[in-house]
């Protein structure tokens, strides 16, 4: 019974996606395991249509991962800059390098070894080897969740393990011994075209006829919602500091943590004085300055409220690129264009830079 199933739902999926699924995006032609690789890392958090200007961008800048591994890390950053997740692409960065240590170059094609690159999880891994050599493994990715858990009426929010896991193993029941690599593809672009989050387009689906969700009218309801807690909401002044020859002070942002790696302005906590701490961070003194309105940002588990401050400093001292301290970490930047700057700093820039 379960085979007949799985033959069902599997074939009808094939049928469906030669005819209505996409065959098209930029790293299906040409086909490869690292265009495949930086395709799924992109597309973890992000929708197609906004990946594609960054995958193509991106294949110019680095066409293969020799050219990644040997980047400078704020090349790369630069490059996903406006992508969010930063993680991803540090990681990204990370694993090419270490494709080039242990693998000379070339990206593994065995399961192990690829889950044991930096970034990249069993549905990661699964679907770059089932896409591009075929190979037999399940996924499981937030529209293949969906799809499954309407389809067997599977209860609870799937970031819940015993959710997952049980949608884990539908994955893996459905997934078939041959065409694996359109398998794939079919379910993933079912999840993202019919089955999609909000108003599915279930009389088109190929395997409406027996999706639970469907019949018992309660598609709405699945997946189950994660448990909501509302967000905090945290302050904070970014400061565009100015000096006599018109260049930003930038800091370049610890690896890990919000905007790791970037370039972003610096920070001053709301209750801080602006003059006294300027003076005492960076050894500036300053002629004046004004806080501007404040945005929100949101990130996945705080609302953080921004209050760009323009601060003007008086400094005979300083120069393009001159250190600020010890560590780099501060610098007087006047070409802003070839760094990768935080979505939300690159905001405040063209707002009053
Ligand atoms: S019938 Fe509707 S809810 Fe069920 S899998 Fe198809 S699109 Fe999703």
């Amino acid at each position: 019974m379960a085979e007949a199933i799985t033959d069902c739902f599997a074939s009808r999926l094939l049928r469906w996606y030669a005819q209505h699924g996409r065959h098209d995006l930029p790293w299906q032609q040409p086909r490869s395991l690292y265009r495949c690789w930086v395709s799924e890392i992109m597309l973890q958090q992000t929708q197609v249509a906004t990946v594609i200007p960054y995958f193509d961008n991106f294949m110019r800048a680095f066409p293969d991962i020799g050219s990644l591994a040997r980047a400078s890390q704020d090349e790369v950053m630069r490059h996903w800059a406006g992508l969010g997740y930063y993680s991803r692409a540090r990681n990204l960065h990370r694993a090419a390098q270490m494709i080039v240590e242990r693998h000379d170059g070339r990206f593994p094609e065995d399961y192990d070894n690829v889950l044991a690159l930096p970034g990249i999880g069993p549905s990661t891994a699964g679907a770059i080897l089932a896409q591009v050599l075929g190979q037999r493994h399940a996924i499981l990715d937030g529209n293949v969740k969906r799809v499954l858990a309407r389809y067997h009426m599977v209860e609870g929010w799937p970031g819940q393990s015993a959710v997952h896991k049980q949608l884990w193993q539908l994955a893996e029941t459905h997934t078939p011994l041959e065409q694996v690599a359109d398998y794939t593809q079919a379910i993933m672009d079912l999840g993202a075209t019919l089955c999609t989050r909000s108003r599915p387009a279930c009389d088109a689906c190929p395997v409406h006829t027996d999706c639970r969700a469907f019949h018992a009218g309660s598609v709405a309801a699945f997946p189950g919602k994660k448990p909501k807690k509302a967000l905090p909401v945290r302050q904070t002044r970014l400061l565009l500091i100015r000096n006599p020859q018109g260049e930003y002070l930038l800091e370049k942002r610890p690896p890990s943590g919000i905007w790791g790696g970037l370039w972003s302005l610096p920070e001053l906590a709301m209750e801080q004085p602006v003059v006294d701490s300027v003076r005492q961070n960076w050894q500036l003194k300053v002629s004046h300055y004004s806080d501007r309105p404040a945005f929100r940002h949101t990130f996945s588990h705080f609302h953080l409220d921004i209050t760009p401050c323009l601060v003007a400093c008086t400094s005979d001292t300083v120069s393009a690129q001159t250190v600020v301290d010890d560590s780099d970490r501060f610098q007087w930047h006047g070409d802003l264009s070839t760094l990768g700057l935080a979505a939300p700093v690159s905001k405040v820039l063209k707002l009053h830079g």
